[in-house]
């Protein structure tokens, strides 16, 4: 029997479970779907599959666990769709859109090949809503389709630095109201840093008649990127030519977008599944202390590749474009959950040296193995067709175009119960709006709760402080390297949150979704110090949240507003 949390058993009944459905159904269901492209050893598989969601070692991203094992079950997180220049083409991508929402998938759009607002139009003599305005159409159009009848689609809305319309773009969602189902990013090229840094003039370019629309001094537009996501959060960058430094198909072209949380770039109409391995369940209890347990990473891991590549053979495809482009690259993204849970059990505080080094240990290990499950597939399976035009060709078989990706697994580590992502904690202790009572409990992080004890520190004092607090930063007592040890997400400088995020990057094939939070009286100064930084540090993109300046839900740490 799976052993759920509270949290984790209240999400599955909410939105995963299918009627009269246990978690054990829901992952046997999963598994047997799974085991339908296997040409043998069907049982197992099926065992190997089941046995790793059930001890909740590793798990799918949502669309899986929901439709694995239906009539025409869609089970990719993410997709990227074209925005071209024409009313038709922009409404048929609503539509092509509505349905990947409807099926529980994120979709990223890069509207730079839109014509400005104002610019003419030939057929009509009229003039263009522009960009904006039909990102708008986008955003309403998902207000009403919900996700798979449980959640609202994700979407990103990129606008490269190029286009007449950046400045709108920039301030599009600054009365806090407008987009609020799209997160918005800059598409960010290496010239527009360099004039950036050298203080040159930069060109805005209509798209249709490639002509510069407006000079502007680029420390001024940087500038307005840097005060606006001050206020708002966004928007955040993408680095257009870091991605595509990395693009290991450069012969199907340039790369021009991600999925909504940045984690995958992907061309038009491509899909990507992800799925994330819990590594707080990586341990091993080696004499006195904890340490992790390669051997059992490296097994989990080479069970979650033939895990997502079966994803891709048995996924049902919406569309024929996206079927064609998907099984070409067979692109998949394995993650992480738990990495901060994992660094407490350990004891490494997150804002440190030693775990900036772990976690480039730890992501040269996943992807080394995850390579190395990928090229034995490709032994048997053959390797991705569109192989030989890949920078992989002609030395290395691998199964997967790309094979990690690090998502912010909102809702899956959830289930695990375990801390999202590579994320700090947010706080020790949180207010939760429950998903089905709407009843609100405090909730006091049970890792932090062992280690005190362990420590023998654990009081009620303690206890009382993190709910009101959610920290043990004022209590005088608690040792300095204890505190160190605890320092939630806000009190981690942001430096360290880029350095964890650089270390995962360095051996991530795709991206990392990682959100960098800042204190209320984060400046915009220091936003551009951070998104500079980003990009010094060859990030492919990067997303801030100042505390404060957008509503949270659901979840509140206790202690910040
Ligand atoms: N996603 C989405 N809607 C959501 C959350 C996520 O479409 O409400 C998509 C989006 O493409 C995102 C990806 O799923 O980048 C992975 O998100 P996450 O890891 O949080 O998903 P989970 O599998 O935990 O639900």
């Amino acid at each position: 029997m799976t052993n759920l949390s509270p949290n984790g058993l209240q999400i599955l009944q909410a939105r995963y479970l299918h009627k009269k459905e246990t978690p054990d159904d829901l992952f046997q269901r999963v598994s047997k779907h799974l085991v339908t492209v296997e040409d043998n050893n069907h049982d197992l598989w099926f065992d190997s599959f089941y046995g790793v969601m059930r001890r909740l070692e590793f798990l799918p991203n949502s669309p899986t666990l929901m439709n694995a094992g239906l009539p025409n079950g869609q089970l990719s997180a993410c997709f990227v769709l074209p925005v071209e220049d024409n009313l038709e083409a922009i409404f048929t991508t609503l539509k092509n859109a509505a349905l990947i929402h409807n099926s529980g998938g994120g979709t990223g759009y890069n509207f730079s090949k839109l014509r400005p607002k104002d610019d003419i139009i030939t057929s009509s003599e009229g003039s263009s809503a522009g960009a904006i305005a039909f990102m708008k159409i986008y955003d309403t159009a998902t207000e009403y389709v919900k996700q798979a009848g449980k959640r609202r689609g994700a979407n990103m809305g990129i606008l490269n630095v190029t286009h007449s319309d950046v400045e709108a773009f920039i301030t599009s969602k600054s009365d806090g109201k407008s987009l609020r189902n799209f997160n918005i990013s800059v598409g960010i090229t290496n010239a527009f840093m360099d004039a950036v840094e050298k203080n040159k003039n930069w060109q805005l370019v209509n798209p249709r008649t490639k002509k510069v629309s407006k000079t502007i001094q680029a420390k001024k537009l940087w500038n307005l990127i840097a005060e606006q996501a001050q206020k708002t959060g966004e928007p955040g960058l993408i680095f257009l030519d870091t991605i595509n430094h990395d693009n290991p198909l450069p012969k199907q072209g340039k790369i021009e977008c991600t999925n909504p949380c940045g984690e995958v770039p992907l061309f038009d109409f491509e899909s990507c599944n992800l799925g994330s391995i819990n590594l707080t369940k990586m341990l091993v209890h080696d004499g006195k202390r904890n340490d992790i347990d390669w051997k059992k990473l490296g097994k989990t891991i080479s069970i979650a590749i033939r895990f997502l590549d079966n994803v891709i053979s048995s996924n049902h495809y919406l569309l024929p474009n996206i079927k064609q482009i998907t099984l070409a690259n067979r692109k998949i993204g394995l993650g992480v959950m738990g990495w901060a849970e994992l660094l407490i059990i350990l004891g490494i505080p997150y804002a440190s040296e030693k775990a900036v080094e772990l976690a480039e240990v730890l992501m040269k290990f996943i992807q080394e193995k995850s390579h190395k499950a990928s090229g034995n597939l490709a032994k048997t399976r053959g390797c991705f067709p569109s192989w030989n035009d890949s920078r992989y060709a002609p030395n290395t078989l691998l199964r997967n175009a790309t094979c990690n990706s690090i998502a912010p697994t909102g809702s899956i580590s959830v289930i695990a119960d375990t801390s999202y992502s590579i994320e700090p904690l947010y706080a020790l202790a949180y207010k939760r709006t429950g998903i089905l009572d709407e009843k609100t409990q405090i909730e006091i992080n049970s890792i932090f709760v062992e280690k005190m004890k362990s420590l023998g520190l654990w009081s009620k004092e303690i206890q009382d402080e993190v709910i009101a607090n959610g920290s043990i930063q004022n209590i005088k007592y608690i040792p300095k390297e204890i505190k160190k040890l605890f320092e939630t997400s806000l009190e981690i400088p942001w430096k360290y949150h880029l350095l964890h995020q650089r270390a995962f990057q360095k051996y991530t094939d795709n991206a990392v979704s990682k959100t960098v939070n800042l204190a209320s009286n984060t400046t915009a100064k220091e936003v551009s110090k951070i998104y500079n930084t980003a990009w010094k540090y060859g990030l492919k993109g990067i997303t801030i949240y100042r505390n404060g300046s957008r509503a949270i839900q659901l979840l509140h740490p206790c202690g910040v507003n």
